[in-house]
């Protein structure tokens, strides 16, 4: 595996029953990159997803993330070498605040220390203030002290993304990230993944073209399980057979 690739997979495979969901996909994604999963419904990305965060097991093929072959790891595991998957928003805890919310996220990462929590005021106080730095960064400054059930869409978004960031991953998959937003918070979300991704990298499953268009560095387009296409956004979006495939003209 060459150095600049984070991720890579070869011959990823998933069958359901006999019916191929994910066959033969080999994806390579860049340190440092914005890698945009895309095609139209029932095409894998999905299966893909929780294939590379182990939530599936493949029916065959490999999975290396830093060198090292994780096709067998565990999902936490997995977590733990620094591959993070933004949950969705039900992974949020909705009664608790936003600096609840990221405070929790980053006891997880840091375990050992988590029963000092509740003993000591510096410690509070120290993740206090790494969760405000991290609210601040994801935008959400002025609700650190709402209910996360009580935010508008898209700031819930924000804040998915927030308590993943606080897990301090190298990769983040990203599952839809604008889905069902309005233009503004689309605009703050897109800010927010390239942000995120001057330090990290970034493998997002999006629908919105103009997104993708904007953010990714390097597309692969899945269709019926097999990678139809890869590269950029304008050598994909002028490649025939994606035209014809995925968008339909
Ligand atoms: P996408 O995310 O691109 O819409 P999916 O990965 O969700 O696609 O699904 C790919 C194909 O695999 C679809 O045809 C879907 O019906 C099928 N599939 C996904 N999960 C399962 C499952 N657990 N059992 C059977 N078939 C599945």
């Amino acid at each position: 595996m060459s150095a600049e690739l984070i991720l890579e997979t070869e011959g990823l495979t998933k069958e359901f029953a006999g019916f191929t969901a994910v066959g033969g996909v080999d994806l390579r994604v860049k340190r440092g990159s914005i890698h945009a999963l895309i095609g139209p419904n029932g095409a894998g990305k999905t299966t893909c997803f929780n294939l590379l965060t182990k939530f599936l097991a493949p029916t065959s093929g490999r999975i290396v993330f830093k060198g090292a072959d994780i096709t067998a790891l565990a999902p936490a595991d997995v977590a733990q070498l620094g591959l993070v998957r933004s949950f969705q928003i039900s992974a949020v805890f909705p009664h608790m605040t936003v600096l609840e919310n990221v405070r929790i996220a980053l006891q997880r990462r840091l375990r050992g220390a988590s029963m000092d929590f509740w003993r000591s005021r510096s410690v509070l106080d120290a993740y206090n203030d790494k969760a405000l730095a991290l609210i601040a960064d994801v935008g959400l400054a002025d609700y650190a002290q709402w209910n996360a059930v009580e935010l508008p869409y898209g700031r819930k978004r924000a804040l998915e993304i927030a308590t993943t960031l606080a897990l301090d991953p190298e990769m983040l998959l990203l599952d839809e990230p604008t889905a069902g937003m309005g233009h503004e918070d689309i605009a703050r979300i897109a800010e927010l993944i390239k942000r995120v991704a001057s330090t990290r990298t970034v493998l997002m499953v999006e629908h919105n073209l103009s997104v993708v268009a904007d953010l990714s560095d390097t597309i692969t387009v899945l269709t019926r399980g097999r990678v139809l296409a890869e590269g950029n956004y304008e050598t994909v979006s002028n490649n025939p057979d994606v035209r014809e495939a995925y968008m339909g003209v």
